[in-house]
């Protein structure tokens, strides 16, 4: 990364978390990583400009990063800092793991973008600019060390083609297959040390280059878990696991083509999965930092509450589609979903619970969740699994107003009126379960409110807010 987050940053770490806290709120053993990249050579010009070290930019980078996961309530396991000695120490390890039949020496000219950290040829620019960054390509001529991708061609395409490495959504897949297919080229796994201006981690054995940068910032995945030095963590990559890869379409090259041959080489296991979102636009526009349009993801999480952040990047947003983050929106979605939906249905079923001397509600332990939750699961489709839930909101809002339970209390109909409410709080309860992976705090907060040996009413979970965000 070398720029301060945004709120496309915070889509990926939401969807991660989601997926996360999901699996072990069903019992699962899991492992969640992320990190911050900081060996580019793109951070050392970027810290030229701002006129500070690179090593200060980093860290400024990344503690605005690890600052953005606390503020969305982003619970990983580990937080991989590429700059770290251990990473580093597990860069080395995975670098001589590579086979050395995979690699050569190789005088190299080529078109080389800083913003991709990654050579173009001429075919694949656009009007002779890089597609992602639009700005020209630099002419570099180096001795570097180069893998044997081609080598890897057929392997490749035959993991994606059996779904062995399973890709979603299917699009990109497809996408990543006629890549594969029309052909790989060996490419430069080092840059020279001079170049790179000292930045980045040391050959092992040649001070003359460092590893690239993309190399070294997908062994993260393993140096966080210890695989160098045997630490028992280590078994979530190497022993019987579900390995998830979570990224934007922007780096699907480097995850799903790069990384698998690399772990081939190494002789390690492979993802299983990977899971690619799209981008995220603010009010219809692309998010650019230059540009100051971006929306400040923490005044926007000040301003509705963490929950209701992540409700819109979940839910309003496909989760495999480009999508568009809006003020407005968001607005509108708290106000319709949250606080006259979900919120409503808590502060009225309390309110009643407690004025009719309702009592302990017994509840389930694993409530079973309704029909198409788990499957919209399987698919990762958190958006439509959200939807399973607010349906649930919806048809028990509608039936209190319907039985109009307050008639019930008022001409003292107890009996009518508890058994009822005992089927909306086994409703309320199976829904405040199974919200918990997308709104952590809400689900938590409504779960607790029926374990107590007294359902009592329960200030507003969403309350109304003030006119403007920003
Ligand atoms: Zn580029």
């Amino acid at each position: 990364m070398n720029a301060e987050p945004h709120v496309g940053f915070a889509l990926e770490l939401v969807q991660a978390d989601a997926l996360n806290r999901y699996h072990r709120l069903l019992g699962h053993r899991t492992r969640f990583q992320t990190g911050t990249d900081e060996n580019a050579l793109k951070n050392v010009l970027a810290a030229d400009a701002a006129g500070v070290s690179p090593a200060d930019l980093v860290d400024r980078y990344s503690k605005a990063f690890r600052e953005l996961c606390t503020a969305l309530n982003i619970q990983p396991d580990r937080f991989v800092r590429t700059t770290e000695p251990d990473h580093r120490a597990g860069a080395e390890w995975f670098w001589t793991r590579i086979s050395k039949e995979d690699t050569y020496a190789n005088d190299y000219q080529g078109l080389y973008c800083t913003g991709c950290e990654d050579f173009f040829l001429e075919k694949d620019l656009v009007d002779g600019r890089c597609p992602i960054h639009q700005r020209e390509p630099v002419a570099v001529s180096e001795k570097n060390i180069f893998f044997r991708l081609s080598a890897y061609q057929k392997k490749i395409e035959s993991l994606l083609e059996t779904g062995r490495l399973r890709v979603l959504p299917e699009t990109r897949r497809n996408e990543i297959l006629s890549f594969v297919r029309s052909g790989l080229r060996d490419f430069s796994i080092t840059r020279s040390a001079e170049r790179a201006r000292g930045w980045g981690i040391p050959v092992p054995g040649d001070d003359s280059q460092v590893i690239y940068v993309w190399l070294d910032a997908l062994t993260n995945y393993l140096s966080g878990l210890g695989c160098h030095t045997g630490d028992e963590a280590a078994s979530f990559w190497t022993g019987e696991s579900n390995r998830i890869h979570v990224l934007g379409r922007d780096v699907w090259k480097f995850h799903a083509v790069y990384w698998p041959a690399f772990l081939l080489s190494a002789g390690l296991p492979l993802p299983d999965t990977i899971l690619i979102h799209g981008f995220l636009t603010v009010d219809g526009r692309k998010i650019s930092k230059s540009s100051g349009q971006a929306i400040d993801p923490f005044a926007t999480i000040r301003h509705f509450g963490v929950d209701a952040v992540r409700y819109y990047l979940l839910r309003a947003i496909a989760p495999f589609d480009d999508g568009d983050f809006s003020s407005d929106r968001l607005n509108r979605l708290y106000h319709s979903d949250l606080a006259n939906g979900l919120g409503n249905l808590v502060s009225r079923l309390t309110r009643i619970c407690e004025t009719s001397d309702y009592g302990k509600f017994d509840r389930q332990e694993k409530p079973t969740a309704s029909e198409g939750f788990h499957e919209a699961f399987e698919t990762f489709r958190y958006d439509k699994a959200l939807t399973v839930l607010w349906e649930k909101i919806r048809s028990i809002n509608r039936d209190i107003e319907t039985c109009k339970p307050w008639v019930w209390l008022k001409a003292g109909e107890i009996d009518r009126l508890h058994p009822k409410c005992t089927e909306w709080l086994t409703g309320l309860h199976t829904i405040a379960h199974w919200v918990q992976p997308f709104l952590p705090d809400t689900g938590q907060a409504i779960v607790n409110a029926l374990s107590g040996c007294r359902i009592t009413s329960q200030a507003p979970l969403f309350p109304r807010l003030k006119a403007k965000s920003q």
